[in-house]
């Protein structure tokens, strides 16, 4: 999204009429569900009540999977661009929760999908540090991807110039099993290995576009953790109608291919297949591939046959503010958790914000996948 359109979306939010907010209370007293329970996400998604503060966090219903004492999680931060640069409040509300619910959720580690900010400016960068930097003080491992608007003059990507580095630093990666960088004091591209129940995983997560030196690299270390489950994280991968990005085939037909921004113009760019066929395609161990950055409805699925015949899960999820519906505050704090059960071999997705402390339960934002 464009400045332009950022702020036509943020007039659009401004502009949302308060006879919604009783719409939204009407409907939840109708279901006769108690309130604040996990049944109460089933409502209609009118998103513009204001934000619900819960004391104590701990308290929110899980879902009964989340209870069962045998899984773990993995939470994802979708585009939380217009966070950093407008709504301040809803991102380290965000990663307070993860933190407060550390150990209800099992949660074994954080990953950001990109555009965690709107401009690439100071002030937006410190939001980013400070939301961050309460997972940092829990000890919960977390890696983040830049996306575009990470990059460049007021996140045009115009470059792949980042202030992330000024404000988040390798420090904030130690609460990893081991991890590593592609290229010296520079997150853009970094390895983890993190504990959970079912031994040690490997998470790989990857600049917007990664250039080619960055596949090259990635090869190398899931290669050499070839024994144990991958899962890659990269900003532009999988579009709204789950295709993966393909420039020749699709071109600007997709939205907001990594080819059609300006540090393009170099050629050192690779979007979804690129990444499929010089990277994914390649390894028996990678297991699911994590994007975000595609507007529309923000959702997507697409399994494929990976090295061996194993199926690879890419998934996109995007809540910010232009996503269809829009749901208020920048997309209303929106995140996956992703709850991993190593007997069952599944993996399911669920939805929750802990700024409205709602679940969306449509079936593009709550399913299972047989790993
Ligand atoms: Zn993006």
């Amino acid at each position: 999204m464009n400045r332009k359109e950022f702020l036509k979306v943020t007039a659009s939010i401004a502009a949302t009429p308060t006879l919604v907010r009783a719409a939204v209370s009407e409907s939840t007293e109708a279901t006769g569900a108690a309130p604040n329970s996990y049944v109460r996400t089933s409502g209609p998604e009118i998103w513009s009540v204001p934000p619900p503060v819960r004391e104590n966090p701990v308290n929110t219903p899980l879902p009964p999977s989340f209870t069962d004492g045998e899984g773990w999680t993995l939470a994802l931060l979708p585009d939380t661009q217009i966070y950093s640069i407008e709504y301040q409040d809803v991102y380290p509300r965000q990663t307070a929760w993860l933190a407060a619910n550390r150990e209800r959720l099992n949660l074994c580690f954080v990953a950001h999908e990109g555009d965690i900010v709107h401009g690439n400016t100071h002030p937006e960068w410190l939001v980013a540090k400070n939301a961050h930097d309460i997972l940092f003080k829990h000890g919960i491992p977390f890696s983040l991807s830049t996306g575009n608007h990470d990059l460049g003059n007021w996140g045009d990507a115009s470059s792949r110039q980042t202030l992330l580095n000024d404000y988040v630093t390798e420090r904030h990666y130690r609460n990893s099993a081991r991890f590593g960088l592609y290229e010296r004091q520079r997150l853009e591209n970094s390895w983890h290995r993190f504990k959970t129940p079912g031994g040690e995983k490997l998470l790989v997560s990857l600049e917007f576009g990664p250039r080619n030196g960055v596949l090259e690299w990635a090869n190398t270390i899931v290669s050499e953790n070839a024994s144990i489950d991958a899962i890659v994280v990269t900003h532009a991968y999988l579009y709204s109608d789950g295709t993966r990005y393909d420039w020749p085939k699709f071109g600007r037909a997709q939205k907001w291919n990594p080819h059609g921004y300006p540090l393009a113009a170099g050629g050192d760019v690779n979007d979804g297949q690129e990444i499929w066929d010089k990277f994914i395609s390649r390894h028996a161990n990678i297991r699911m591939v994590l994007s975000g950055h595609v507007l529309n409805n923000g959702t997507g699925h697409l399994a494929s046959n990976g090295k061996d015949g194993r199926t690879v899960h890419q998934i996109l999820a995007n809540y910010q503010g232009g996503v269809k519906p829009d749901r208020g505050f920048g997309g209303g704090g929106f995140m996956r958790l992703v709850r991993f059960n190593e007997r069952a071999k599944t993996a399911e997705i669920k939805t929750y914000s802990p700024w409205y402390d709602r679940w969306i339960t449509a079936p593009e934002h709550d399913f299972t996948l047989n790993l």
